[in-house]
């Protein structure tokens, strides 16, 4: 059964890149696990102040729009009896439904629980490679 995105899902995603609202809208059409969109673009105060928390580990985030005016990251987190999780195990079951939404797309995608240092699980942003 597709997923609804709820008003603060929809309203997280109005400064994203419009290929990676494609993928969340195609996630919402495909997904077999519930999710929300946590956040899209952030304002450099807001990330100023979650490099202060340490929940964020730079200033050069995706997060932030761009040149081109959009955020190129958004942070998705699955949904558990309508509540969010932050179980890996669960991240690890979600990731593939998102990277095959992707795929479908067309659309390149990196997802932060594949990074080696830093892993952040509700983490996806568009390649600096193919966006720069
Ligand atoms: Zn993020």
């Amino acid at each position: 059964m597709p997923i609804t995105l709820g008003a603060k899902s929809l309203s997280e995603l109005t400064h994203v890149h419009p290929d990676l609202v494609r993928v969340v809208h195609r996630l919402a059409a495909i997904s077999t696990m519930d999710f929300t969109v946590l956040e899209g673009s952030r304002t450099v105060a807001q990330e100023r102040l979650n490099v202060a928390k340490g929940v964020s580990t730079t200033m050069n985030s995706k997060h932030i729009p761009g040149k081109d005016g959009y955020a190129h990251a958004v942070d998705i987190a699955p949904l558990v009896n309508g509540k969010v999780t932050w179980d890996w195990s669960v991240y690890n079951k979600f990731s593939p439904i998102v990277k095959e939404a992707a795929r479908l797309e067309k659309v390149p995608i990196e997802w932060g629980g594949d990074w080696k240092t830093f892993k952040d699980g509700p983490h996806y942003q568009l390649p600096t490679k193919q966006y720069p």
